[in-house]
């Protein structure tokens, strides 16, 4: 048991107001593993207070390359404590070890250092217009940015907000998911360590229709980072037209992974399977629609069944294990309901569809799952699983293959797989996602923007695009007649 843990407002630690707390769970073994803080709305305007009073105080003035160097400060201090963080962030979202150590926390990292970078880079222009005078344009922060974060990514979503919000001088407030919130507290021990000005990341844990909601209802909080479902994301758009807040979404999927008969298609198998059982599948951009041309759809889904049935569910603090458990008891529920409406709808289960036990008889595990013969129209085809089920659909040529993959409401990301430069090309101009891979799946880079088209949201987390959507420009008229 990792003991209570407390809210983080104006660099100290309280409890809620009125001592609500809520336990977090470890998924691979069912225990409660901490008690934190469930802030209310007093917490909320708290915190948004003494955001306030960061930007009024020393924050606000920094020169914007010390705000830059606090930011590698607390990189520097990340990455001297990168085992306890990523052992804390397999622990309450259950995935395997390797992930959290090797890929998620050392990128989230490295987005804080990228953003530190950025800090003093980040200036108007000056805009020569009639008459004799001239105009020039300020960056400024917004204020206080709310940060609201899932459980899949618990420390690299947040720091995709995190990070730019502070190089761009606002004060943050970050609400973990009430799932995964033990990293978030991690990256503000950190900051209270390395003596960040207080105030200038607060981080309120609880519930999202209690805290949440506060943040996104309060008239103090300039601007909702949001990362989480689609229809959480459709209710804080109308929630924050109340304040007419600045908000960035960023929302489910149902992205199609495409094989083209002239792929590579061992690469294209290995592509499949990364691409949907990454992350056990609680991965917003999971290629969780297979496309595959129809004349090589009985191979293709043979080597893939093959491949999947080899991959098992394991203990997620072992450094072998590729598939650690689903992160809660509701999220695997909900994904073996999918299973049972797949079957029901005539897909044809090719690997996985049920529970897995990992020889403990504990845990929220489960195969990873195939479903081929899934048609355009099957529930599975259509809604977000965010789990380790793959639906395959196949398709007759290019123009089908388009039409299929954006047959869906979400257009966060897609994969192309063909040895076929032009047609590689073309298909990723006429695919109606955010981010489009050829040859490769779930890859990111900070230096790379990522955001949805049409229901998977607007706004881009990562790269100098989010720089934009974190400040505001001022254009500053001077006559000089
Ligand atoms: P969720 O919407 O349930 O929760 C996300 C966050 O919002 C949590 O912190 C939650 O407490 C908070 N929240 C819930 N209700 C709220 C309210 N009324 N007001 C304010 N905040 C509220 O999502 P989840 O189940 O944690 O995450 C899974 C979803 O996130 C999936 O749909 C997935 O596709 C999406 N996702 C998207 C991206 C992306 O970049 N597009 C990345 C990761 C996850």
């Amino acid at each position: 048991m990792l003991g209570r843990k407390q809210l983080l407002i104006g660099g100290e630690w309280r409890d809620a107001a009125g001592s609500k707390t809520q336990p977090v769970i470890n998924p691979a073994t069912e225990e409660t593993i901490a008690e934190v803080a469930s802030a209310s709305a007093a917490d909320v305007d708290a915190a948004v207070a003494a955001a306030r009073a960061a930007l009024d105080g020393p924050w606000g003035k920094m020169p914007a390359r010390e705000r830059g160097q606090w930011m590698h400060k607390i990189a520097a201090r990340m990455l001297e404590r990168i085992d306890e963080i990523s052992r804390l962030e397999t622990l309450h979202n259950g995935k395997p070890i390797t992930e959290s150590r090797h890929v998620e926390v050392p990128m989230a990292i490295e987005c804080l250092q990228y953003y530190a970078g950025w800090a003093d880079k980040i200036h108007g222009e000056t805009i020569p217009v009639k008459g004799s005078g001239f105009v020039y344009t300020l960056r400024e922060p917004l204020g206080v940015v709310a940060a609201i974060v899932p459980w899949n990514f618990p420390l690299l979503i947040a720091m995709w907000k995190v990070a730019p919000a502070l190089a761009t001088g606002n004060a943050v407030i970050l609400k973990p998911a009430s799932q995964t919130p033990l990293t978030a507290l991690m990256l503000g021990e950190i900051a209270v360590e390395v003596g960040l000005p207080a105030g200038v990341l607060n981080v309120i844990t609880g519930s999202g229709g209690i805290a949440g909601q506060a943040l996104v209802e309060h008239a103090g909080v300039n601007k909702i980072a949001f990362t989480g479902d689609t229809s959480t994301g459709k209710g804080i758009m109308r929630t924050a037209a109340d304040t007419l807040k600045h908000i960035t979404l960023e929302l489910g999927g149902k992205s199609p992974n495409i094989v083209f008969p002239d792929a590579d298609l061992d690469a294209a198998v290995r592509g499949a399977s990364v691409g949907i059982f990454y992350g056990k599948g609680e991965v917003c951009a999971a290629g969780s629609r297979l496309l595959v041309d129809k004349s090589i759809k009985d191979a293709f889904i043979a080597k893939l069944a093959e491949r999947t049935k080899k991959m098992v569910a394991g203990d997620p603090l072992d450094p072998k294990t590729r598939l650690g458990a689903i992160s809660s008891k509701t999220q695997l529920e909900r994904v073996l309901n999918y299973v049972e409406i797949a079957k029901k709808e005539g897909a044809s289960l090719v690997a996985g569809g049920s529970r897995a036990d990992i020889g403990t008889g504990k845990g929220y595990f489960m195969q990873p799952t195939v479903f081929a013969d899934v048609t355009p129209d099957m529930t599975i085809a259509r809604e977000e699983i965010f789990g380790p089920v793959l639906a395959a659909i196949d398709f007759a040529g290019v123009d089908e293959a388009i039409a299929r993959a954006n047959d869906t409401l979400y257009g966060l990301a897609a994969g192309i797989w063909t040895k076929d430069v032009k047609k590689a090309h073309y298909v990723a101009s006429k695919l109606k996602a955010g981010t489009v891979w050829v040859n490769t799946y779930n890859v990111y880079d900070t230096a790379v923007p990522f955001g949805g088209y049409k229901q998977s949201g607007f706004g881009r987390d990562m790269s100098a695009y989010a720089l934009e959507s974190y400040s505001q420009v001022k254009a500053v008229w001077v006559d000089l007649s």
